[in-house]
């Protein structure tokens, strides 16, 4: 479907809406993030939502950092961001951090303090928690809200040049200490904290609080559709306030409902509790819902843009399905994804009457896509096979290899088992086949039809694998409301390891990053893992639902 079908969603229509009334003759929306933590697939939505207007409508989005908190932000972060967002496919009109904003936000502090909708505050926290009241009980002012904008201002400048310690004194936007809203009960706007900050170092011990800064810096670049989600909801009386009483630019707050998906947790707190606690490998380890871990994992950029259209714009909380994200990855993956072959648990095929030392053997690469071209896979006397196909003992329509049997090499020839080969203790450590020369694919003349193919490699021509298969990282499904502490709930068996298998030589030195089909297995992208003695795969994605089979079955 394009866009112009599918129907609008409801910030598309006050878009088109607030357009054709003339309110804005463009729009210019941002992504937010604070650098505290690496993006997720929830982020992944914000973004694409955020930019993707901008492109419909032709406008522009902003990255800005809001980096108002110096404790939890770092640098690395930063660069993790820029780098995701580039990766998932977008480009930022401009890159701009709230903590460039730091001179102007605290001039317009010192406004409120003139128009007395301002004050510094000596209580402690805790004074001022109990002076706020209950959503029930209206909450009372104190003493220190009779300050003059004079004494105000000079106690703000003494904060500003460090004369208190942190949590000595707050300045207070003066609202209503009787609002339902808790929100605008005077509200702290700035706070002492003596931290260094990742851009401006020791220049501020004075820092302004998230929902004065961030509806302050929507204003400065006038931002005309400032997107959130619903938690924010309570949070846009205030945002409406400081435009109102600073007479800034009319920046418009909309909330829609944050992605939430089964299986994982995608709070940045709770990844970072995975990750110090060594749960997972890191921010970018393959089973994290971080955008990092989902692109180590092999997800294309185009799956994930995929997914969060298909998810659409809603307005009320709810939990997605992975199995849709799946989906996703492995339709675009299918379209896009080169073909490989790689046998996981090895058994020896030897081809007893395969004179030449090798030859190369061309395979199409996709055959769903018509430029996918083909590549060389070496052919030779030894092969590696999958283990699983053959039975010794074969039930009635079993098509693989056996005793007698025939099947197809993919894009080989076809091969007839003639003995099985056991060690002392009878186990199978080789076969021996023959070869059919006139069976060659492209040019088969032999008139001999079979029923299985199966994916092989030259034995000489292997190169060594180590396949890393992974699972959901949370046995419950919806992890954030499950009973318990949620690191209680993580599968252990999220990781399997195979690391025996042989890959075809076309896989060495791949650092494209992008998935491959190995045949009858599933979908794999090289792990930055790899040497060039031994290649490190991650499972992307298996080749059918294997999950959903299994909660119809169950
Ligand atoms: P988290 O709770 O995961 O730490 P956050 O909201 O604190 O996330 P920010 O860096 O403040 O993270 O978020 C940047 C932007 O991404 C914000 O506009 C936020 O609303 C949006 N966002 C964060 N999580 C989600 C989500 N799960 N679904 C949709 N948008 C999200
Ligand atoms: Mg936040």
């Amino acid at each position: 479907m394009s866009s112009e079908e599918k129907s609008l969603n409801f910030i598309e229509e006050i878009i088109e809406a607030d357009l054709a009334s003339g309110k804005h003759k463009s729009i210019t929306t941002r992504f937010p993030p604070e650098p505290n933590g690496y993006l997720h697939i929830g982020h992944a939505k914000s973004i694409v939502l955020n930019f993707g207007l901008a492109l419909k409508y032709g406008g522009a989005t902003n990255l800005r950092f809001d980096d108002t908190n110096p404790v939890t932000e770092d640098t690395e972060y930063v660069e993790s961001i820029k780098n995701d967002v580039k990766w998932l496919g977008f480009n930022w009109a401009q890159e701009l951090y709230a903590s460039d904003y730091f001179d102007q936000l605290y001039e317009m502090a010192l406004q409120l303090i003139d128009k007395g909708l301002a004050y510094v505050d000596d209580s402690t926290s805790e004074e001022i928690a109990a002076q706020k009241g209950t959503p029930t009980t209206p909450g009372t002012r104190n003493k220190y809200a009779e300050r003059t904008p004079a004494e105000n201002k000079a106690l703000f400048e003494a904060m500003k040049a460090g004369e208190f310690s942190d949590g000595a004194k707050v300045l207070r936007a003066k609202i209503d200490m009787e609002s339902p809203n808790m929100l605008l009960r005077d509200p702290i706007i700035y706070r002492i904290k003596h931290a260094k900050h990742h851009r401006t170092g020791d220049k501020w011990c004075i820092y302004p609080m998230y929902d004065f800064a961030h509806g302050q810096s929507d204003s400065i670049e006038k931002i005309t559709h400032s997107i959130c989600t619903l938690e924010f909801v309570p949070h846009r009386p205030l945002y409406d306030w400081c435009i109102e009483n600073l007479n800034t630019f009319p920046s418009k707050q909309y909330e829609f409902a944050r992605l939430n998906m089964t299986y994982t947790v995608m709070s940045k707190r709770k990844l970072l509790q995975l990750v110090n606690e060594k749960m997972v490998k890191g921010w970018d380890d393959p089973r994290m819902s971080t955008i990092s871990g989902m692109r180590r994992r092999g997800y294309p950029a185009a799956a994930i843009r995929e997914f969060c259209d298909r998810i659409g714009v809603a307005k009320r909380d709810n939990l997605i399905d992975v199995g849709l994200l799946e989906f996703c990855v492995r339709e675009e993956l299918n379209k896009t994804a080169q073909r490989r072959m790689v046998v996981f648990d090895p058994l020896k095929v030897i081809i007893t009457n395969y004179t030449q030392e090798y030859e190369e053997l061309t395979s199409e690469n996709n055959p769903e896509d018509s430029n996918g071209g083909v590549r060389n896979v070496p052919f030779s006397r030894e092969i590696w096979i999958e283990r699983e196909d053959f039975m010794e003992i074969p039930p009635k329509k079993y098509f693989r290899l056996a005793p007698g049997q025939m099947v197809r090499l993919k894009s080989a020839y076809i091969i007839k088992c003639d003995e099985v080969i056991k060690d002392e203790q009878g186990n199978i450590t080789a076969l021996h086949c023959s070869y059919i020369p006139e069976s060659k694919s492209g040019s088969d003349t032999s008139g001999i039809h079979v029923k299985g193919t199966l994916h092989w490699v030259s034995a000489a021509h292997a190169i060594q694998a180590e396949v890393r298969l992974y699972d959901r990282l949370f046995k419950v499904e919806d992890v954030a409301n499950a009973e318990g502490d949620f690191k209680d709930h993580i599968n252990p068996d999220s990781l399997q390891i195979i690391s025996g298998a042989y890959a075809e030589p076309a896989l060495a030195d791949d650092s494209s990053g992008l998935a491959f089909q190995f045949l009858r297995k599933g979908y794999f992208v090289q792990d930055t893992d790899s040497s060039t003695s031994k290649l490190v795969f991650n499972r992307t994605v298996t080749l059918k639902d294997a999950w959903a089979k299994e909660v119809k079955k169950g």
